[in-house]
């Protein structure tokens, strides 16, 4: 038997779950008087709060504060764009002057290699493909978690 007292946290663990709370705490509980009135008060608060109405806005608050932020501005992607554009722009003026030295390497490799090189393509898009969808499943499960908390 635990001769010390529970603290707060205990004794509130105790009373919120109490399958959570150890047998020798529930022991000390049932024995100690100064413990079980502690649980009392803190059962009587747990039960106010639980009963307590939900404060409620006689207005629209998501409208006010809706019409308080600013409007976000959607600024044109031109980084990106150049980006991109400067991109395909290095692989086409890489094929055009390359090309006899691209052709002369494609034809000399042998099947095998090729094929080799087009599967490990292939799957390293496969597994990025499938990040990328493991990735959006979590960032949705963790938005929809911050709305159904926020309700
Ligand atoms: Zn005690």
């Amino acid at each position: 038997m635990i001769t010390a007292h529970l603290t707060d946290a205990e004794i509130q663990l105790y009373v919120a779950e109490p399958e959570m709370t150890s047998d020798q705490l529930k022991i000390h509980i049932q024995d100690c008087a100064n413990c079980q009135t502690m649980a009392a008060n803190y059962q009587l608060l747990f039960n106010g709060i639980h009963d307590h109405a939900k404060p409620r806005f006689d207005f629209d608050l998501t409208s006010l504060v809706l019409e308080q932020l600013p409007e976000p501005k959607r600024a044109f992607p031109w980084a990106a764009i150049m980006v991109s554009g400067f991109s395909v722009l290095l692989i086409v003026l890489s094929s055009i002057f390359l090309w006899s030295i691209l052709d002369a390497v494609i034809r000399s490799a042998p099947l095998l290699l090729m094929a080799t090189a087009i599967t490990a393509a292939v799957v390293i898009l496969i597994f990025q493909a499938l990040e990328m969808v493991k990735n959006h499943q979590k960032q949705i499960h963790t938005l929809l978690n911050a709305k159904t908390l926020q309700l």
